[in-house]
C-alpha cells in the first residue's frame, strides 16, 4: 500500500493545506495528526469571543469527523508526534511507527512561559488555540478582573475583546509602547488612547514578579513596586516556532524549522509550512503567508514544484477601540518615517531614500487608505 501524505497540526495550516491538496490530488492516501481535539476554527476568531459572546464551541467551524470526510482524509485526534526519522521516512507517535510518503509539518508556536513567583500560577491561562480558550472561557465565568501579561498585537486584541466582554482589564508589559516590534510610536500611542478609553489600564516598564492567591482572587505583584487587584491573568507574552522535534531529527532549524521557498525542509520529502517554518528565512506568525505557503505546496505535492511568493501582507489588528492596520518595512529595510493626521487618525509612513513606500502603519479614519498604500508597497519575497 502507497504510503500517505502525512500532515502534521490541523490548524489553519494543515487543514488549508489539506484542502489545497485535494483540489489537485483526490485519491493519494492523506492523513492529518493532530495533538488537540482536530476541530476545525479560525485562530484570529479566539481574540473576538468575548464581544461577540461566542464560546470556543461557538467559534469551532467543523468537528474532525466531519472534516475528515470533506478531505478524504484520516483525521488522528489527541495524538502526538514524538519523533522522526528522516532516513526510513516515518515517525513515531511512541512506540507506534507510521511511514510517510511526504511530511508536512503544520505544528505551529508554543506560547512563552514566564516564571512567576507565588502560589497561583495555575490562574495564568495562555490563549493559543481552542481548548486553551475552552479552559480561559470557563474560568472567566463571573470574574470581573483581567491583568494581560504582554502589550504585542494579541495583547492588546484580547484588551480590547475583554473590555468590550465587560471586564476589567490591566495590561502589563516590559515596554514603552504597545506592539513595540510591530508599530511606530506615534501609531501605538494612537491604539493605546483607544483602549484606555475603553477603560484598560496600563502598567508599561515593569514586570509581573509574584502572582498570589488572596481572599477575593488575585494580587499580582510588579517588580516596580505597584500591586494589582485581579481574577484571571492572560498571558500574551509571545509564541515560539516547535522546533525541538525537527532539530532532534536533524533537520535545519533556526527561528523555525527552515525551509526554500518549495517550503522543503533540509530533508527530502520533509516540508513545513505555517508558524513553526521559516521561509528563506522568514518567520512570519500571520494567516496570509500561511495561505500561500499551502497553496503552492499543494502544487509541489501534487507533482508540479512550486516556488512560494510573498507579496505585501498587511495585518489588520481587531482592536476596534482603534482600528489599526499594519505592513512593516521588510526586514532589513531601512526608511524614513513620517506622521501625519492627528489624534486617532494617523498616517505613519516609511519610505527609502527614493521615495518609495516601505511601510505603513494605519490608525482611525487613516484605514480606509489601505488599498490605494498596498498598492505601493514592495513585495515581501518576490
Ligand atoms: C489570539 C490570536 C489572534 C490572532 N489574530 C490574527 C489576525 O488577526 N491575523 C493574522 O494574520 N494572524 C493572527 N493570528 C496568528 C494566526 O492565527 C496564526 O499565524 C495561525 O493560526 C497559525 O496556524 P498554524 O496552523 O501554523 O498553527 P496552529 O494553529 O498553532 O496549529 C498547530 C497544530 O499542530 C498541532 N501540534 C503541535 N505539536 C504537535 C505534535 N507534536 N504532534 C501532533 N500535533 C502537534 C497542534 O495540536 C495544532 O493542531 C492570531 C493568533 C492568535 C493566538
Amino acid at each position: 500500500m502507497t504510503a500517505p501524505v502525512v500532515i502534521v497540526g490541523t490548524g489553519l495550516a494543515g487543514y488549508n493545506l489539506a484542502r489545497e491538496f485535494r483540489k489537485l490530488d483526490g485519491d493519494t492516501p492523506l492523513l492529518l495528526i493532530t495533538a488537540d481535539d482536530g476541530r476545525s476554527y479560525s485562530k484570529p476568531m479566539l481574540s473576538t469571543g468575548f464581544a461577540k459572546n461566542k464560546d470556543a464551541d461557538g467559534l469551532s467551524m467543523a468537528e474532525p469527523g466531519a472534516m475528515a470526510e470533506q478531505l478524504k482524509a484520516e483525521v488522528r485526534t489527541h495524538t502526538r508526534i514524538s519523533g522522526i526519522d528522516p532516513g526510513h521516512k516515518r515517525l513515531w507517535i511512541g512506540e507506534e511507527q507510521v511511514a510517510y510518503r511526504d511530511l508536512i509539518l503544520a505544528w505551529g508556536a508554543q506560547t512563552v512561559q514566564v516564571p512567576v513567583e507565588g502560589d497561583a500560577e495555575a490562574s495564568i491561562f495562555p490563549i493559543n488555540d481552542l481548548e486553551d480558550y475552552a479552559r480561559f472561557r470557563a474560568a472567566a465565568v463571573g470574574k470581573q478582573r483581567v491583568l494581560i501579561l504582554g502589550a504585542g498585537l494579541i495583547g492588546c486584541e484580547f484588551a480590547n475583546d475583554m473590555s468590550l466582554g465587560g471586564y476589567q482589564v490591566d495590561m502589563v508589559a516590559p515596554c514603552e509602547q504597545v506592539m513595540p516590534t510591530l508599530l511606530h510610536p506615534a501609531a501605538a500611542g494612537a491604539v493605546q488612547a483607544g483602549l484606555e478609553g475603553l477603560g484598560v489600564r496600563f502598567h508599561l516598564g515593569p514586570v509581573l514578579t509574584r502572582l498570589q492567591r488572596v481572599t477575593e482572587g488575585l494580587e499580582a505583584h510588579l517588580s516596580d513596586g505597584t500591586l494589582i487587584q485581579c481574577d484571571l491573568v492572560v498571558s500574551a507574552v509571545g509564541l515560539r516556532p516547535r522546533t525541538d522535534l525537527a532539530a532532534a531529527a536533524g533537520l535545519q532549524t533556526n527561528r523555525g524549522v527552515v525551509v526554500d521557498r518549495q517550503l522543503r525542509t533540509s530533508h527530502a520529502n520533509i516540508y513545513a509550512l505555517g508558524d513553526c517554518a521559516e521561509v528563506d528565512g522568514l518567520n512570519l506568525l500571520y494567516v496570509m503567508p500561511l495561505m500561500s505557503c499551502a497553496r503552492a505546496l499543494a502544487q509541489t505535492l501534487a507533482g508540479t514544484p512550486t516556488a512560494v511568493a510573498y507579496g505585501p501582507m498587511p495585518v489588520t489588528v481587531k482592536t476596534p477601540a482603534c482600528p489599526l492596520v499594519v505592513s512593516p518595512p521588510p526586514h532589513g529595510c531601512e526608511g524614513k518615517w513620517q506622521v501625519e493626521g492627528q489624534g486617532s487618525d494617523l498616517k505613519v509612513l516609511c519610505h527609502d531614500a527614493d521615495g518609495n513606500l516601505l511601510g505603513y502603519a494605519l490608525t482611525g479614519t487613516a484605514v480606509m487608505e489601505k488599498l490605494a498604500l498596498n498598492r505601493q508597497l514592495p513585495a515581501l519575497m518576490a
